[in-house]
């Protein structure tokens, strides 16, 4: 019934829009408007904080139903879930109710601020600092690559407060768009995902309260791991639905293109194609909803199955839409279809929250 809801709203209110967010790279307002209005934008904030209180499979489906009109799109519910859960998961229960309420009435989005210019695979060689000033921490530093930076009121920020203990020496705090000293870079010019905002976030001088960590002083990167275990699920979620788009794409293309008097789809090579690809992402999917299920259950070998749900079906939707761009030909090579845009996006889901060498890192540390 959730897939058959997501699937209808996405269909009518975020797709005829999906192709005009890729080619002007602009925010997806309309999906934005469309998704807070049916409470789709941030569903995995829980009900005692005024969510829906959808479990990670359910956040899965609906991650994966707005992925597979737009992948843009599906950032939203993506990173509302991302910049959160450091709070959902460490944050005391002050700062649960100050944050998880308006986040889930649509009032503000979150964005997770953990990649810095030159700490990206290694995230804990990062130099962002806090500093204590009595009942205030001063933020100093730049974050990079934020996802809906700009657009986001709050940002779960993990910056250096004991720089001689390395990972065990950074921690997690809540920073508001609205702090002094908070200002936003010109959004990066990518290749897919372009009506996701991706800028740098600055800091210069910010004194936040003290109240505004998350957890304790040195935990920050513990609860930053913590969080990837359970949110790279959610961006398998979104490769299995780029994918899925893709698919039913080349899938309805194959029966209308005719060559050599026939429907291209009745050729072996192209039905060989297709099944290879429905295949592929059955099994990513299978992966991902065992991850979900893991999340919610907190099973010993979830950090396992996050990186490999991430890898795997990520992988797979590049392969997919890539083939997807071969069966409709040179047709398939223009902005005229949608399957172009959907390879471009899908090649993200292999970078960000780790890439897939550093997925195949933290699998193999972690061998079931
Ligand atoms: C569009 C976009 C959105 C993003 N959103 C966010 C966000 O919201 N918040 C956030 O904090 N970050 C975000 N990121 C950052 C993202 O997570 C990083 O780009 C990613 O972790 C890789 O870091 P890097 O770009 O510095 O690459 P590098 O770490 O420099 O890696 C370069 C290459 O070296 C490889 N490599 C590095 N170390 C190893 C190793 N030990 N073994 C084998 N190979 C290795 C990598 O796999 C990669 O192929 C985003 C990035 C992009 C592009």
């Amino acid at each position: 019934m959730l897939r058959e809801t997501v699937r209808a709203l996405a269909e009518a209110k975020i797709a005829p829009h999906a192709a005009a967010v890729d080619e002007e790279a602009r925010f997806p307002q309309e999906a934005l408007d469309a998704l807070t209005a049916a409470d789709l934008h941030a569903v995995h904030v829980p009900e005692e904080y005024g969510g829906a209180g959808a479990d990670a499979l359910a956040t899965v489906i609906v991650i994966e139903e707005v992925a597979r009109v737009c992948a843009s799109s599906s950032l939203i519910p993506a990173v509302n879930k991302l910049g959160s859960l450091p709070v959902i998961l460490s944050g005391s229960e002050a700062l649960k109710k100050k944050y998880l309420g308006p986040l889930a009435k649509g009032d503000g989005m979150f964005s997770y601020c953990l990649s810095e210019p030159d700490a990206g695979s290694d995230a804990a060689g990062m130099k962002t600092k806090a500093l204590r000033d009595g009942d205030f921490w001063v933020l100093n530093g730049v974050k990079r690559w934020i996802t809906n930076a700009g657009v986001s009121e709050y940002y779960t920020v993990m910056a250096v407060t004991d720089p001689t203990k390395r990972s065990k020496g950074i921690s997690a705090f809540v920073v508001e768009k609205s702090d002094e000293g908070v200002s936003f870079g010109a959004p990066e010019k990518k290749l897919g995902i372009k009506g996701s905002p991706t800028r740098e976030v600055y800091f210069d001088n910010v004194r936040i309260p003290a109240d505004r960590m998350i957890g304790e002083e040195g935990t920050g990167f513990a609860t930053a791991m913590k969080t990837l275990d359970h949110t790279r699920i959610t961006i398998a979620a979104q490769a299995l639905g780029i994918a899925q788009g893709a698919l039913d794409y080349a899938k309805g293309y194959v029966q209308e293109r005719k060559q050599f008097g026939k429907p291209i789809a009745d050729f072996q090579g192209i039905q060989f194609m297709l099944a290879d690809m429905a295949m592929k992402l059955e099994a990513a999917r299978q992966l991902t909803y065992s991850a979900a299920a893991k999340s919610e259950r907190l099973d010993g070998d979830l950090t396992f199955f996050g990186a490999a749900a991430k890898c795997f079906a990520s992988d797979v939707a590049m392969e997919i839409t890539t083939d997807a761009v071969q069966l409709l030909g040179g047709y398939g090579y223009t902005r005229d279809y949608p399957v172009e845009r959907m390879m471009r996006d899908a090649k993200i889901t292999q970078i960000y929250e780790g890439t897939n060498q550093v997925q195949r890192i933290v699998m193999a540390r972690n061998l079931p």
